[in-house]
C-alpha cells in the first residue's frame, strides 16, 4: 500500500513536474521582460514611496501585470511613519587646507542646518576600542573607514557595523557622522541604517572613498582638521505607499496560495535597475509565463511587488499584518532581491524538512540551469522575513554578485547593468519552481511554531545578523513573527 501510494505520489510530482517544464519552455520565449523594465527604470526612474516616481511604479505593476493576464489585481496601501528626501547636502574641508567633499546625506536621517568649523575625529571602523581611542568627541564631525566591498559578507557587515557606531557617536555627543564609501571611484551610494521608516537618531553623509582617504591622511598626520557641513533633509509626516498584488486562481484549493515576491521599490541615486527593477520586471513576466502556459495549478499564485522594502521591508511587513488570517494558507514564499547575477540556489532559512520536499520540484528549474541547489541558508535583508517570522516556508534565491555590489544603491544602478539573458533564465527557473509548489499535491513543509522558527534562527545564526540590526528586540517581544 505504501509503495502504490508513493508510485502514485510521484506520478503526481511527475505531472507538475511537466507542467512547470511547459511554464519554463513558455517563459523562455520572446517577451515585454526588457521592455518593461526599460519603462520601469529609463522612464519612470528611482522610487523612493512617497515620490511620485513611486506612484508611477505602482500603476507600472497594475498596468503590466494586467497585460499579462492576471485573474486580479489590488493596490493594497499602508503607512510609513515619516516621508524624506535630501535636499543639496554640503560638505567641504575648510582649514587648514580647503576642499571640496563629495557628500549624500544616509537616508531617513535628520536634517543638519548650515556648521561652520566642526572639528573632524577619525573614529576608525567605528569599534568601542577606536572610539575610546579618540577621547572626546562632542561637538565633532566623526569620519568613519570602511574597506573596499567584494563578497556579500562585506555589504551585510556595514549593515551590521553601523548601529554601534551610531550609538557611540550619540553617546559622545558627536554633531554627525560621515560615513567612507565602500566603493572607488568617487562612486557614492544611499545607505540607511533606520530600521523601518523613522527619523535617524544622528544627522550622516557618506563621503567620497577618496575624499575620506584624503582627510584620513591629514588627520593621520597631525593636523586638525575642520569642516563645514549641511544637509538639508527634507522630512514629513505619515504617508500611504501601496504593494500590487496579482492573482492566479488554482483549480483545486483556489484559498491556498503560493507568493512570488519581489519589491518595486529603490533608491533614487540610480534609476533602482538591479535592485530590484529586473526582479520586480520578472514578476510580471513569470506572471504572463504561466498564463501563457495554459495550465492551471492546484493552488492559486500570488504576485507581489512590495513597496517600502529599503526603509526596512515596511510593504512586506504591512502584507503580513494584513493578512494575518490567511498565514495557513500560504503555502510557500519565493523571494527575488539580488540584481541578475546567476542563481546559484534557493535557500530555505534553515529548514531540512522544506529542503528535502522543495528537491523533488526542482527537475524544470535544472532544465534551464542544472546547477542550481537547494540549501538551508538564511539571511534576513528582504521581503521574505516577515512570512519566515510567521513559519511560513520560504525560498530565497541566492544569486553570484555579478556587478550587484559594485552598482548597489548607487548612482550606477542603471538599466544598463541587468544581464538581460541571465534575467530571462531566471524568469524561467522561479515561474516553474512557484508553479510546482502551487501544483503539488502536497505542501513543501507545514507552517511552523514558533519555537522551532526560533530554533531554525539560531540554529543558521540568523538570530545574530536579527541581533545586530536590532530587528531581534521585535521578535523577541513579539512585535513581529507568529505568537504561538
Ligand atoms: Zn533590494
Amino acid at each position: 500500500m505504501k509503495t502504490f501510494l508513493s508510485v502514485l505520489l510521484l506520478g503526481y510530482s511527475l505531472c507538475a513536474q511537466d507542467g512547470a517544464s511547459r511554464v519554463a519552455s513558455e517563459a523562455l520565449k520572446p517577451s515585454t521582460l526588457e521592455s518593461n523594465l526599460r519603462m520601469l527604470t529609463d522612464q519612470i526612474g528611482g522610487r523612493v514611496p512617497g515620490t511620485p516616481a513611486m506612484e508611477k511604479a505602482v500603476q507600472w505593476g497594475v498596468a503590466g501585470f494586467k497585460a499579462a493576464g492576471a485573474d486580479s489585481v489590488t493596490v493594497e496601501q499602508f503607512t510609513i511613519s515619516n516621508s524624506w528626501a535630501e535636499g543639496n547636502t554640503r560638505m567641504s574641508v575648510t582649514a587648514p587646507e580647503s576642499f571640496e567633499v563629495r557628500a549624500v546625506s544616509a537616508a531617513w536621517a535628520p536634517t543638519l542646518e548650515a556648521k561652520r568649523h566642526l572639528p573632524m575625529v577619525d573614529v576608525g571602523e567605528g569599534k568601542p576600542e577606536e572610539f575610546a581611542k579618540a577621547g572626546d568627541i562632542s561637538g565633532a564631525l566623526l569620519v568613519v573607514h570602511s574597506s573596499e566591498m567584494h563578497k556579500w559578507e562585506d555589504l551585510f557587515a556595514e549593515y551590521e557595523n553601523a548601529p554601534g557606531t551610531i550609538e557611540r557617536a550619540v553617546k559622545g555627543g558627536a554633531i554627525a557622522i560621515a560615513f567612507q564609501s565602500t566603493r572607488p571611484h568617487d562612486l557614492l551610494y544611499r545607505h540607511t541604517n533606520a530600521l523601518a521608516g523613522e527619523i535617524d537618531r544622528v544627522p550622516m553623509v557618506l563621503i567620497a572613498r577618496e575624499d575620506a582617504a584624503r582627510i584620513f591622511r591629514l588627520l593621520a598626520s597631525g593636523e586638525k582638521l575642520y569642516a563645514d557641513l549641511e544637509i538639508p533633509n527634507r522630512i514629513g509626516g505619515r504617508f500611504e505607499s501601496a504593494n500590487v498584488v496579482a492573482e492566479l486562481k488554482g483549480s483545486e484549493r483556489p484559498d491556498e496560495y503560493v507568493v512570488l515576491g519581489a519589491h518595486l521599490d529603490s533608491w533614487e541615486l540610480g534609476t533602482g535597475a538591479l535592485d530590484n527593477g529586473c526582479n520586480a520586471a520578472l514578476v510580471i513576466d513569470a506572471l504572463r509565463a504561466i498564463k501563457a502556459s495554459g495550465l492551471k495549478p492546484k493552488r492559486s499564485i500570488r504576485f507581489i511587488l512590495f513597496s517600502g522594502e529599503e526603509e526596512g521591508m515596511i510593504g512586506s511587513r504591512a502584507y503580513v499584518t494584513t493578512h494575518r488570517a490567511e498565514m495557513d494558507k500560504i503555502a510557500a514564499v519565493l523571494v527575488v532581491d539580488s540584481g541578475s547575477g546567476r542563481i546559484t540556489g534557493f535557500a530555505t532559512g534553515g529548514r531540512k524538512d522544506v529542503q528535502a520536499a522543495a528537491a523533488r520540484l526542482m527537475g524544470p528549474v535544472k532544465q534551464v540551469d542544472s546547477q542550481v541547489r537547494l540549501t538551508t541558508g538564511a539571511e534576513s535583508g528582504t521581503d521574505h522575513l516577515d512570512f519566515f517570522f510567521e513559519g511560513v516556508p520560504t525560498l530565497v534565491a541566492d544569486q553570484e554578485e555579478a556587478n550587484y555590489l559594485i552598482n548597489y544603491h548607487a548612482e550606477s544602478d542603471t538599466f544598463d547593468k541587468v544581464d538581460m539573458p541571465q534575467l530571462r533564465k531566471h524568469v524561467a527557473e522561479t515561474a516553474a519552481l512557484v508553479f510546482a509548489l502551487a501544483d503539488s499535491p502536497a505542501r513543501v513543509g507545514p507552517r511552523i511554531h514558533r519555537a522551532e522558527i526560533e530554533r531554525d534562527m539560531r540554529e543558521t545564526h540568523l538570530d545574530e545578523d536579527l541581533k545586530a540590526t536590532g530587528i531581534w528586540r521585535e521578535w523577541e517581544n513579539g512585535m513581529r513573527g507568529r505568537q504561538d
